[in-house]
């Protein structure tokens, strides 16, 4: 029996993709190899390689204009690789909501970039999305999508006359975006898109000339890997071939559009299991600033949580226990977590707050 399976990344896969892997794992398409087994030069994995980018693109309805990477080191190597390839000796300008943020700003000053927190939220645990006005001469404006371990998401990217580069990890592929200010859109794909190992970026032409004119080495470059059609070395083949049965899942569920309704769906589920316990359960997050991946809660009682979890367990629901800093309680609800799974975790939730309010 498979758990339902609430882990906020690596995450639950659609099961159907998995099968599918499963089917193909020995013999790719009557090969007789796997697609593990081969070169990343031969055609068989370009095709895979060039059509998951293709998609992605289709899902997000980008043109010319951007360029996919896919790159290995997680969504936490781009913390540095963005101010290296794209500061211009000015100032780089970010939002700080989260662990996530602080770890790209983080990375930013090592480098000796000079970095302006331009707002935060952390003197109220990251519990809210602060108002954000980035200036009209930084040298780009970053910002964090949804913030995985507070639960927290933009409803809607602030307007700038800059750069925006916003880190999508844990909401990448949930909901279609607007991109007029956009010049790097990129996450890790282990949360809502496939499997760990692969980053992918979507990046404009015009950071690109930023990063061409850069003496830095080749792998950090992304002009390098750009040129290269993100084979300049041995790209994460089984990530990528396992990100192209994601995007054609999505695009056979009727692409970006589709499953934000179901993320909707599922999500106002179980915030009103939350809204409606009577203080048996206590959200993080400010309600207009709720995420639709991640929803982070507490029980009013916090000796309750240990027990919650275990139950969860004993009923098939794993990954459910929060991130050390907040503690309490979190569920990931991506893209292949299905309706029917929230209730299971809502009616749990419901018995639970019955057998110990
Ligand atoms: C998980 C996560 C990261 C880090 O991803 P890695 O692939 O582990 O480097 C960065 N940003 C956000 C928003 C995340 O959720």
């Amino acid at each position: 029996m498979r758990k339902i399976n609430f882990s906020a990344g690596p995450s639950t896969l659609p099961q159907e993709l998995l099968k599918e892997a499963q089917e193909q794992l020995c013999d790719y398409k009557g090969l007789g190899y796997s697609i593990m087994e081969i070169s990343h030069r031969t055609k068989i994995f370009e095709e895979v390689h060039f059509d998951a980018m293709r998609k992605a693109k289709e899902l997000y309805g980008l043109g010319e204009e951007y360029e996919v990477l896919f790159l290995q080191g997680g969504a936490s190597l781009q913390f540095a690789m963005i101010p290296m390839n794209l500061a211009m000796g000015g100032v780089c300008e970010y939002a700080n909501t989260g662990v996530w943020t602080k770890k790209a700003i983080k990375e930013a000053q090592i480098l000796g970039v000079d970095v302006k927190v331009v707002s935060s939220s952390e003197e109220e645990k990251f519990s809210y999305i602060p108002k954000v006005e980035f200036s009209d001469n930084a040298d780009y404006a970053y910002i964090c999508s949804n913030n995985t371990i507070y639960g927290t998401q933009y409803k809607k990217y602030p307007k700038t006359k800059v750069p925006l580069i916003v880190d999508a990890s844990s909401d990448f592929f949930s909901r279609k975006v607007d991109f007029s200010d956009i010049a790097l859109f990129y996450g890790g794909v282990q949360k809502n898109a496939g499997i760990s190992g692969l980053a992918c970026l979507f990046i404009r032409q015009d950071m690109l000339e930023r990063s061409r004119a850069k003496n830095i080495p080749s792998m950090l470059k992304y002009a390098i890997h750009a040129e290269n059609n993100s084979l300049f070395n041995t790209p994460a083949t089984f990530a990528i071939y396992m990100f192209h049965l994601e995007m054609q899942w999505l695009l056979n569920l009727g692409g970006l559009d589709e499953i934000n309704k179901k993320n909707t769906q599922k999500a106002q589920l179980l915030y009103e299991s939350i809204d409606l316990s009577e203080g048996f359960y206590k959200g993080h997050a400010r309600k207009e600033d709720r995420s639709l991946m991640n929803v982070s809660f507490n029980i009013a009682n916090n000796e309750l949580e240990s027990i919650f979890i275990k139950e969860a367990e004993e009923a098939g629901m794993i990954g459910l226990k929060g991130h050390r800093i907040l503690g309490g309680i979190r569920a990931s609800i991506y893209n292949a977590i299905t309706l029917e799974q929230v209730k299971t975790l809502c009616e749990f939730m419901k018995a639970f707050r019955k057998k110990y309010a």
